[in-house]
């Protein structure tokens, strides 16, 4: 198994070998040794490095030197790679980084907050992504970080997953796009990201001991994409491990996830970071194919202070050089294996650039062309989920008053709580928002209406609760509209617990229902990362929009989209069930005696919703807009289809016109459907999207090109991808649920 997993090492020792014999790790270095020169790869350049290197110092890097930073060796001039916590943004600590998170640390740096990662799915904009990390890297550099931990890509597969909002939602292809976007955004400035969490994070009960029975299709067709995309296509540097367990190992010591999936299959040449306090072992973790446990230098005690934590013993601090060289010396780590985990650390080292440019830091954060990303995102990810009788886009010119109403309303609520949390500079409500764009010309009330759910407010009995309702509602009925924010927050939508129940908190419901009875022109925001319970108000209500977590710039985003300044264009990357209990996962959620079983298999989300018919409150991939769009005139060509054929695949191209009288982007999706397949597959599956951007009137060829890929599905029995020969439909639609064009594609023996 060693053998087949060193295949960085292999090329790494190949060079060593070259080298003289003489034991270079005794010898001085000199100033012009080969590691030193700028122009070699970085493989010959970590093979050097290796072999001046004593067996102390690499057992030495194998864990972290604090809480956010790999182990330096000064006297080799290897740095330290001093990570920060991401993806949505940067999330890091002034002072030393070794006491960041804990209690007592210095003061969080500010920086710019973008929106979550379910928020940047809506956008469906791979090159806004791409752009989004690239200023998240351009922040990490002026902080003097080098590496960000994200994107984080694992799949939505229950609505009440705390870390819902932090992904990219239920598809893996889409999660796939977008994490292979982020990731090159951010290494296209020598950042090193952290593809994570590895693998199927996707709950967060119990996240350190939950064992999750997972197939093996499962698994290749719907937890592990986003993660094989990373690597093959973005070439990421590196990947954490999950905390929980998968099929019956933790992820840290699961060899033939580590092993056997991330480095053989998918050729994965950059290091395994693990989750921090997610190793439980020496030499079956550093043998299953973990090459950095973070954080470092913690002695094994439990720093998680729980004491349920501690059935497999104490999490972290197994990795600790006196730990691994005495596995070493005992025979049950080889030295190979240790070159190999050091080798791939040293790779990132050099390829990424810190090694000759170390990120100084001082620089400046925060900047105009930052924000400028985070307010796009923000704006293009709202999702317009109803608009009836066209009470949007609103006209500041001829309204008088306008209230705003709600718990979520004069708080800016940035992000889900946990690691991903930034501190903004500054962030914007929906209320500042809405104030800056109407100025002076039209009235604003504002009124809380219930106070938020654990934000207890100053007094909280029935009777302040009544006249808090009732304020809300005078405000409202005096209005000419009325706009209701509501949703969560970073208290119930976060890392470390999933969310209770998919209701909204306490009272908001009866704060809707109350609002839309004293004022028929109400708008409902919704401003969550998880799925809301819309039945007890839904068919009442003439306007919803979906404003997600947007990053500090989401009031401004979202008074855009309500006054038509921008035209929404987000859809949605996840269904939104009616209730939890339809959900496909929920008959298997949480699991029984820490064992959850994945038994929906590859019928998660929308896969589930349309092969079995049930009707979700609003399907995957849907959005409204201002304008209309209309599709026409597709064509399928089949590209040398057949077997064996080197670009086997098709063309599709298809016509899309922008009918409406407003400028708008449409995010057009191309579903396959395999009517003729020997195994069971889902009614249809994403294949491609594009966002298209027309003026009135304008219309535009959409072109697809599909790989074998495409139509395949993952044969547990060959063990590998397969299309099966036969007649395949593609279908192009708004929606999974509104497709507007279909034509068939023969795939031939
Ligand atoms: C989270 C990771 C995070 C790490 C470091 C863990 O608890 O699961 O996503 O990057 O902490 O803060």
């Amino acid at each position: 198994m060693r053998t087949i997993q060193l295949v960085v090492s292999a090329v790494i020792l190949e060079v060593v070998m070259m080298l003289p014999a003489a034991n270079l790790a005794q010898s001085p270095v000199p100033a012009n040794a080969p590691y030193k020169n700028a122009s070699l790869s970085a493989e010959k350049r970590a093979a050097d490095l290796l072999k001046r290197m004593t067996i102390e110092e690499k057992a030495s890097m194998v864990a972290g030197s604090g809480w956010m930073e790999s182990m330096p060796i000064p006297r080799l001039g290897i740095p330290a790679i001093k990570m920060a916590d991401g993806p949505l943004g940067v999330r890091s600590w002034a002072g030393s980084s070794s006491i960041t998170g804990l209690p007592g640390s210095p003061l969080k740096v500010q920086s710019t907050s973008f929106p979550s990662g379910v928020a940047m799915a809506a956008t469906w904009d791979t090159e806004l992504v791409q752009r989004e990390g690239q200023a998240i890297a351009q922040e990490v550099k002026a902080l003097g970080r080098d590496m960000i931990l994200g994107p984080t890509v694992n799949i939505n597969r229950v609505p009440l997953w705390g870390r819902n909002f932090e992904g990219y939602g239920e598809d893996p292809y889409l999660t796939a796009r977008l994490g292979v976007a982020y990731v090159k955004g951010v290494q296209s400035e020598g950042v090193i990201p952290s593809v994570k969490h590895f693998a199927a994070n996707n709950e967060e009960f119990e996240r350190h001991r939950i064992d999750e029975q997972i197939d093996a299709r499962t698994l290749h067709e719907i937890y592990l994409p986003a993660f094989k995309a990373a690597v093959e296509e973005g070439g990421a540097w590196t990947v954490m491990s999950a905390y929980n367990l998968v099929n019956g190992v933790h992820c840290a010591e699961n060899n033939a996830l580590l092993t056997g999936v991330l480095k053989n299959e998918f050729g994965f040449k950059g290091f395994v970071v693990s989750d921090w306090g997610s190793t439980y072992s020496t030499a079956p973790t550093v043998n299953a194919g973990m090459d950095l446990e973070m954080p470092g230098g913690q002695p094994a005690k439990n720093w998680l202070a729980d004491p349920k934590l501690l059935e497999r013993g104490n999490s972290g601090g197994w990795l600790t050089a006196d730990k691994v060289l005495a596995e070493v010396k005992a025979g049950n780590i080889t030295e190979a294996t240790l070159d190999d985990n050091v080798g791939r650390i040293l790779r990132v080292i050099f390829l990424s650039g810190i090694f000759d440019h170390p990120h100084a830091g001082g620089g400046e954060v925060n900047t105009p062309a930052q924000v400028a990303v985070a307010l796009e995102a923000a704006t293009k990810s709202i999702v317009l989920l109803k608009n009836d009788g066209h009470l949007l886009p609103l006209n500041a010119k001829k309204l008088h008053s306008i209230s705003v109403i709600g718990p979520n309303a004069a708080v800016a609520r940035t992000g889900g709580g946990g690691s991903s949390l930034v501190a903004p500079k500054y962030a914007i409500a929906p209320l500042d928002g809405i104030k800056k764009l109407v100025g002076s010309g039209v009235e604003v009330k504002y009124a809380l209406g219930v106070g938020m759910e654990g934000e207890v407010p100053a007094k909280d009995t029935p009777e302040a609760r009544a006249i808090l309702l009732q304020e809300a509602v005078d405000a409202a009925a005096h209005a000419d509209v009325a706009v209701v924010v509501v949703g969560r927050y970073d208290k119930i939508e976060h890392e470390g617990a999933d969310l209770k129940t998919m209701d909204l908190p306490a009272g908001q419901d009866e704060l809707i229902a109350a609002v839309e009875r004293a004022n028929p022109h109400t708008i409902v925001v919704l401003n969550t990362g998880n799925p809301v319970t819309m039945t007890r108000w839904i068919d009442r209500t003439s306007a919803l929009v979906e404003m997600w977590y947007g990053g500090q710039e989401a009031g401004t985003a979202l008074a855009s989209i309500l006054f038509g300044e921008a035209n929404p264009s987000g859809k949605l990357p996840v269904s939104l069930p009616k209730e939890f209990k339809d959900s496909p996962a929920a008959a298997n959620y949480p699991g029984e005696n820490l064992h959850v079983n994945y038994a929906e298999g590859i019928y998660v989300g929308y896969r589930y919703y349309d092969t079995k018919n049930v009707e979700p409150q609003f399907p995957f991939g849907f959005g409204l807009s201002y304008t209309k769009f209309e599709y026409s005139d597709l064509k399928v060509t089949p590209l040398m289809l057949a077997k064996g054929a080197g670009h086997s695949g098709a063309v599709v191209s298809l016509t899309v016109q922008n009918t409406g009288k407003r400028a708008g982007a449409e995010i057009v999706q191309l579903y396959v459907h395999d009517g003729h397949s020997t195994i069971d597959r889902p009614s249809h599956e994403l294949k491609g999207f594009k966002r298209v951007e027309l003026k009135p009137g304008e219309s535009q060829t959409v072109g697809f090109t599909l790989g074998r890929d495409a139509l395949s599905y993952w044969s547990p029995d060959k063990k590998a991808w397969v299309a099966e020969p036969g007649t395949f439909e593609i279908q192009v639609g708004a929606s999974s649920r509104d497709i507007r064009l279909k034509a068939p594609l023969e795939l031939k023996k």
